[in-house]
């Protein structure tokens, strides 16, 4: 909990009861969660446009990220280590069986490296394949 309120003190971001519950939500889960996934966690409801209000903020400080999905599907998660930014780049893992997306945050990735005149901006990389519940 006091992760929680120290991290909204970093950004400069009011404790509102929304991003809160938003923020425990996200890093008590143990895969990326959908928008809808986390408006049936809250414990309260919040009208949709306060909660996607509420993750752009977060998305704009980088507290989270965004995975997006083929088809278009997004799903959150906490940037992990937001302090360190290289660490921000990792591999995502999408398990074809449960759909269930997980950050490999452990696992920072090289950044490709580009030729001249190509400026990266962010870097999306997304296994497929059986995650550890499926594979057991
Ligand atoms: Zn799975
Ligand atoms: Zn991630």
């Amino acid at each position: 909990m006091n992760d929680i309120y120290a991290l909204l003190e970093e950004n400069n971001l009011s404790r509102t009861p929304c991003r809160v519950e938003i923020l425990k939500t996200l890093s008590r889960a143990d895969s990326a969660l959908s928008e809808s996934e986390i408006r049936d966690q809250l414990a309260y409801s919040y009208d949709r446009t306060t909660v996607y209000r509420t993750l752009r903020s977060f998305l704009s400080q980088n507290v989270i990220h965004s995975i997006s999905l083929e088809g278009g599907e997004v799903r959150y998660a906490m940037t992990p280590g937001k302090d360190k930014p290289h660490n921000s780049h990792h591999v995502h893992f999408y398990c074809n069986n449960c759909n269930g997306v997980f950050c490999i945050s452990h696992k920072p990735f090289e950044t490709p490296v580009l030729p001249k005149g190509f400026q990266p901006e962010n870097f999306d990389l997304l296994v497929h394949g059986k995650c550890k519940n499926c594979t057991t």
